[in-house]
């Protein structure tokens, strides 16, 4: 089991899945989860600032996440909200849905039972969010820390946002950048902090396949490959 935390322009996603690929490992996007509940709660016409409206949605929202690290989806009531999810209206209010504990405690529960089941298959799974190594698994065999400066961090968010045919500009996804990190490291419940015994990895310097080969590093000295767990 790897657990992957970080905010958010890191690379993160992208060598997650990466990595799992190369291991035979399932991939689980956690961030995704928070996304589409965000997303069932402005359908519904629910102010993301109305607790006990949220966390209603929440409860009687359908979720279920593919977890092919070359294929993940993400299904509301059955339907792939995969683009829907990414956009500009659910990025804006996932910190604020996400910081419900009634949320957080329904998501995990799932996110667990989905990780047990991923504890049988021989390649083990590739976790990815804010809270895995600190709350979800933390008996990882190897948790990472992915960080990179708020200017990289910006950069790639709006090459993403480009390169998925979102529009985009540098300057307002620099300051999104900033108050989803400020939001999701100041909240009560589970707040994005690094594990006592995460291995940190900048990527400020590094392309996606300078982190991938760090990361195989770690998982190989870890004894973490095919079935080794
Ligand atoms: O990783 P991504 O940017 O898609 O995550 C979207 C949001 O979901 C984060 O900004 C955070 O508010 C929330 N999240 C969380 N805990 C996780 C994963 C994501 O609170 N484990």
């Amino acid at each position: 089991m790897v657990a992957l935390d970080g905010p958010s322009g890191t690379g993160k996603s992208t060598v997650s899945k990466k990595l799992a690929a190369a291991l035979g490992a399932t991939y689980l996007d956690t961030g995704a989860m928070y996304r589409a509940v965000t997303l069932a709660v402005l359908r519904a016409g629910v102010d993301p600032a109305d607790t006990a409206e949220v966390v209603r949605v929440a409860r009687a929202a359908e979720l279920s996440m593919g977890t092919d690290p070359l294929a993940p989806t993400v299904l509301l009531e059955g339907a792939e909200v995969e683009a829907e999810i990414r956009g500009p209206e659910v990025t804006s209010a996932v910190s604020a849905v996400s910081a419900v504990p009634e949320v957080r405690e329904l998501l995990v529960a799932l996110q667990r039972e989905l990780i047990a089941q991923a504890r049988t298959d021989p390649g083990g799974m590739v976790v990815e969010g804010r809270d895995i190594g600190t709350v979800v698994v933390p008996d990882a065999g190897l948790k990472v820390y992915l960080t990179a400066s708020a200017d990289a961090r910006a950069a790639r968010r709006t090459a993403q946002d480009v390169s998925d045919g979102r529009v985009s500009d540098l300057r307002s996804t620099h300051a999104d950048v900033q108050r989803r990190d400020a939001l999701d490291s100041g909240r009560t419940v589970a707040p994005l902090r690094q594990a006592d015994d995460a291995v940190e990895l900048d990527s400020t310097e590094l392309d996606i396949a300078g982190v991938l080969e760090q990361l195989t590093k770690l998982v190989e000295s870890r004894g973490l490959l095919v079935g080794a767990e």
